[in-house]
């Protein structure tokens, strides 16, 4: 057995209605028996399968799964271990969160429905480099947070919305942590349209696919697709398109793996 990594798949084979194997980018043909996609579901049949080789109503189902994203990423290299007020240096090695209320979630939130960043965003914070720290130089710090709500398709366009979102997301840091701007070496902030692009993921959702009522369990990702099946012989879908969801589970993958096994046992 090989793993390969950084070989992007551009085409899963089908023949006579059975996935035989993959086309990488480089043109070469990888033939197997069982073809296992861990990627976006929706990538999987509209991109790498075809529409050609699925019917309509699986095709219409597929295209209709919500993947729209509505978290950021944010990347910061400061150069000290910035000092959030009330808390002490060892309290920093956890998950710091800023929510200061269901309210205030809540607003953060309602921005996102009329394509617009929320003002005061919603943070998940963790400082990685004080348990790793070969990720920053001695003394230097890298801060990594999730920030809701970033809406995928932006009224104003991201390339125009991006500063500004940074912005508003360092100032709620700097209310938090005074100081903290002097110390930024370096910023990266990845939309869901950064995500997207970078990740191959559509919508740039984090879960591939919103986890609502009517995208889980035996709905997820589609009906026709549950259980890790597929309509294609020989293609199962392993990823967090599928059920459970996402987080940094592996569950999916597991349940797929259960299922391939019992088929072939
Ligand atoms: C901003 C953000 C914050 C998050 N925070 C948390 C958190 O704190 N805790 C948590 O549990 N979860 C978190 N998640 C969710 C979690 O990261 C995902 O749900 C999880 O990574 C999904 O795993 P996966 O293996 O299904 O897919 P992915 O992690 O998306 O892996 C799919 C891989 O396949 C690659 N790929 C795509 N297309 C192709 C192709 N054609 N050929 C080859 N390779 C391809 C992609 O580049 C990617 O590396 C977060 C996600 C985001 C976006």
């Amino acid at each position: 057995m090989a793993i390969r990594s950084n070989v992007p798949v551009v085409r899963i084979i089908v023949e006579n209605g059975r996935a035989v194997g993959a086309v990488l980018e480089s043109g070469e043909e990888i033939r197997a028996k069982t073809v296992v996609s861990a990627i976006s579901p929706r990538t999987t049949f509209l991109n790498l399968v075809g529409t050609r080789e699925i019917d309509t109503g699986f095709v219409r189902r597929i295209s209709n799964i919500r993947v729209n994203g509505d978290a950021a990423k944010l990347h910061l290299a400061l150069d000290r271990i910035p000092q959030f007020s009330g808390l002490r240096t060892p309290e920093l090695n956890g998950r710091l969160v800023i929510a200061p209320s269901a309210n205030h979630v809540e607003r953060a939130f309602n921005p996102s429905k009329y394509g617009e960043f929320s003002p005061e965003p919603v943070m998940e914070i963790t400082l990685p480099s004080l348990l790793d720290s070969s990720l920053a130089p001695d003394g230097a710090c890298t801060l990594s947070a999730i920030v809701q709500y970033a809406p995928y398709a932006l009224k104003e366009g991201w390339s125009a919305g991006k500063p500004k979102f940074l912005k508003a997301i360092l100032a709620q840091l700097e209310a938090y942590a005074p100081g903290l701007g002097k110390s930024i070496l370096h910023a990266e902030l990845l939309t869901p349209l950064d995500i997207e692009q970078r990740y191959r993921m559509p919508g740039g959702h984090w879960h591939h696919g919103e986890l609502q009522a009517d995208q889980m369990l035996m709905s997820r990702p589609v009906f026709g697709a549950e259980g890790y099946d597929t309509p294609i012989d020989g293609l199962y879908l392993a990823s967090s398109g599928s059920h459970p969801g996402g987080g940094v589970s592996g569950v999916p993958g597991l349940n797929a793996a259960r299922r391939i096994i019992a088929r072939k046992g």
